[in-house]
């Protein structure tokens, strides 16, 4: 089956066609972004009303795009995806009433993609089966545990009950005087520090519980800066972001021992960060378990996870109503 994918949650405004079938490896013909990360740098965070016109300006011409890359008609596709949450709603909205025009265009089904579940099966993208496994999505706006059983039967291990993963990256480097997004920012910097020189908290990471916790850790790199005379800020980045890697680490290796995973996958923006992919690797070789993350141009907000997560619906014989809303604060679990 051929789909055409469309995301718009937030910032980035993505289109993607896949070409996939049951228990075979799926094709990424096209998948093309435009991202609005320089336009929003200079709010130092994301402005909804010019995410949404920014969308609207953009997707046309990246749907021609991402057809002509895939050198398909539009014709030939056989059902329209859109993420409908979560995510910001004006944003949303563009996404998923250009495809869902299309689809009613076209006669051909419109399939809703929940962002999030976009994200977590996004390391099995290139293979022929989501296996069951742990999945742990640490995204911009997300940090979640989640025992998969299949495509579509997930289980809600932990949370965090604060700050996203990135959500901290991001305020720390806003703090550290670092462009926005932090967290690509503060792996840069953190090359050139010692993760030793500040003893800052791994909340919650010996409670018996799988939530997290990062505000701790950011209000603990605020004192520090307003403590300390002339903190070194490569020294501030490297001692935060090993915090943090410790407390993600430590709490899903906790979650594979209970639910005895034999895989672990890691997805989302923050699933870039080098630092952590090494010390997740060290930690299941281990443990004897496999890991699996996504190639890191699936990690961050793309079109070609939505339409993976839309392909394994449309295979199943699943679509949407074109009257479904969108929805932005769709929960996964
Ligand atoms: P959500 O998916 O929860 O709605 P989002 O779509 O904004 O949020 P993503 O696009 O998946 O999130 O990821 C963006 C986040 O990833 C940002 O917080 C960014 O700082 C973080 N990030 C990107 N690269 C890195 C990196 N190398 N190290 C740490 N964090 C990173
Ligand atoms: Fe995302
Ligand atoms: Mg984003």
């Amino acid at each position: 089956a051929l789909i055409l994918a469309i995301e718009s949650s937030c910032d980035e405004t993505a289109v993607a066609v896949l070409r996939g079938a049951k228990g075979e490896p799926t094709e990424v013909l096209a998948s093309v972004i435009s991202s609005q990360i320089e336009l929003h740098r200079e709010h130092g965070g994301v402005v909804p009303e010019l995410a949404s016109r920014n969308h609207s300006l953009h997707l046309r011409p990246l749907v021609e795009q991402a057809l002509a890359e895939a050198e398909i008609a539009i014709g030939e596709v056989d059902a329209l995806a859109a993420t409908t949450g979560p995510g910001l709603a004006s944003s949303l909205l563009i996404g998923s009433t250009a495809a869902k025009a299309m689809a009613c265009a076209l006669g051909k089904p419109f399939i809703g993609v929940n962002h999030l579940e976009g994200h977590l099966l996004s390391p099995f993208l290139l293979e022929t089966e989501v296996p069951p496994h742990l999945g742990l999505i640490v995204s911009g706006g997300h940090t979640l545990l989640i025992d998969v059983k299949a495509a579509g039967e997930y289980q809600k291990l932990g949370s965090t009950r604060d700050d996203a993963a990135g959500e901290a990256f991001d305020k720390v480097g806003k703090m550290l005087g670092l462009p926005y997004p932090g967290g690509p920012e503060i792996e840069k910097v953190a090359k050139e520090g010692s993760s030793a020189a500040f003893d800052f908290p791994r909340s919650m990471l010996h409670d018996p519980h799988l939530d997290f916790s990062f505000s701790g850790l950011k209000t603990a790199v605020l004192y520090t800066l307003q403590k300390e005379q002339n903190p070194v800020v490569a020294d501030l980045a490297a001692s935060f972001q090993l915090a943090v890697i410790e407390t993600l680490v430590g709490k899903t290796m906790k979650a594979a021992r209970r639910s005895r995973a034999k895989i672990i996958a890691l997805s989302g923006g923050v699933s870039m960060n080098r630092a952590l992919r090494a010390a997740f690797q060290e930690a299941c070789d281990r443990a004897g378990i496999r890991l699996a993350v996504a190639p890191p141009d699936l990690c961050t907000d793309n079109a070609a996870m939505i339409g993976f997560a839309g392909l394994l619906r449309f295979l199943d014989g699943a679509s949407s109503r074109l009257d479904a809303d969108i929805s932005p604060n769709l929960p996964l679990v």
